[in-house]
């Protein structure tokens, strides 16, 4: 039987670079391996890895696998699952971590499938069981009402984690590590999905999941218009992003990219400002990892408040002028 051991992370490249999921990922999986005593590899595969190794030795890697074809340019999982399955037989790690991103919500199942072990995604902790040396795999439960700690005995441990819930750890490009060109021989009849198109998602300003501080509205907004003006205002001065619950993306009042929770984006800004949302669980479950939560709404008993750590009760056209001055002033102070 193989012994397994080593922390893998199935490293993303977007245009040569590495995401700060990935970063994240690294860090991670950099604790995880030095609880161990055992080493951190990364795979990267695309049709060129470019500065890749080098940045993901510089963020914690010990060792890079890298896997080059022209046929990994795109992500494909029909592809990618043939270089995720080889190299998980290959060096049989003992945990293995993915982004809870498309692509690992996509290929860290049919991974777990393929090796006949379980999976928990989007975890938002991971720690190493001193006595059994087991995964503790914490995730939200019950739309972000509860979190449950799942372990799994079948090895590898496969994860996904959530996007800003793991810290990376500081580049140091003087740290060194092994980078191993790898051949994998794709079988293309298995390819049953070819990319037709591929349409960039046009954002204005920051990007929801990279903004350190969002303002976001509800329903209660009460149409387009306050979202470019009130909202943005206040985004634009605190150098955020403007996001919403799903009733504004579904009613078209914002682009459906804007719209955060279970079925939207997941995001885990310092600051998030929630004006006129009632705090669903399911709009809870994709803001619940912000460090700091604000809520503004008319109903004292919404749910907001008890997510919130600081609340203002009031009808959000009165309360937002002079909340947004009193910023403005504390800014140019
Ligand atoms: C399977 C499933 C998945 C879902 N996924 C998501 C998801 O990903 N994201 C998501 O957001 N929702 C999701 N929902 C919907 C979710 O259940 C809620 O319906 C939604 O989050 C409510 O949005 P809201 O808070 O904007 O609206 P409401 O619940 O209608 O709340 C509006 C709030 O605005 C306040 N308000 C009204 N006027 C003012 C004013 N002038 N000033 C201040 N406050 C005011 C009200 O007091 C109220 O609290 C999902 C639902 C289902 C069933």
């Amino acid at each position: 039987m193989a012994e397994y051991k080593g922390v893998i992370v199935y490293g993303e490249l977007i245009e040569g670079k590495l995401p700060s999921i990935t970063i994240e990922l690294l860090g991670c999986g950099r604790s995880l391996a030095n609880e161990l005593s055992e080493d951190l590899s990364c795979v990267l595969a695309s049709d060129a890895v470019g500065d890749g190794p080098k940045e993901a030795i510089a963020f914690g890697a010990d060792r890079v696998y890298t896997v080059e074809d022209p046929l990994l340019k795109e992500y494909q999982g029909d592809a990618h699952i043939q270089v995720a399955e080889k190299l998980a037989r290959e060096t049989s790690p003992r945990i293995i971590l993915m982004g809870q991103t498309s692509i690992g919500r996509d290929l860290a199942p049919r991974l777990a499938f393929r090796l006949k072990t379980g999976l928990s995604t989007d975890c938002i902790e991971l720690s190493i069981d001193p006595e059994t040396k087991l995964l503790q795999q914490t995730k939200p439960v019950y739309g972000g009402n509860a979190q449950a700690i799942f372990t799994c005995d079948i090895m590898p441990q496969i994860v996904t984690i959530r996007a800003k819930a793991m810290s990376p750890i500081e580049r140091d490009s003087s740290r060194k590590g092994e980078v191993i060109p790898t051949k994998v021989e794709i079988d293309t009849s298995a390819i049953k999905t070819k990319i037709v198109e591929k349409v960039r998602e046009e954002v204005a300003g920051l990007k929801l999941e990279d903004a350190p501080v969002i303002v976001s509205g509800g329903r209660g907004i009460g149409g387009p218009e306050p979202f470019k003006t009130t909202l943005k205002e206040l985004a634009d001065l605190l150098h955020g992003a403007v996001g919403a619950t799903r009733p504004p993306a579904d009613h078209g009042w914002v682009p459906e990219a804007m719209h955060i929770g279970l079925t939207g984006k997941i995001v885990a800004p310092d600051l998030y400002i929630a004006i006129a949302i009632s705090g669903a669980s399911q709009h809870i479950a994709g803001c619940s990892g912000s460090k700091t939560l604000v809520a503004i709404n008319k109903d004292p008993e919404a749910n907001i408040f008890r997510e919130a750590e600081f609340g203002v009760i009031g009808r959000y056209e009165e309360v937002m002028p002079a909340f947004t001055q009193k910023l403005q002033d504390l800014l140019t102070k």
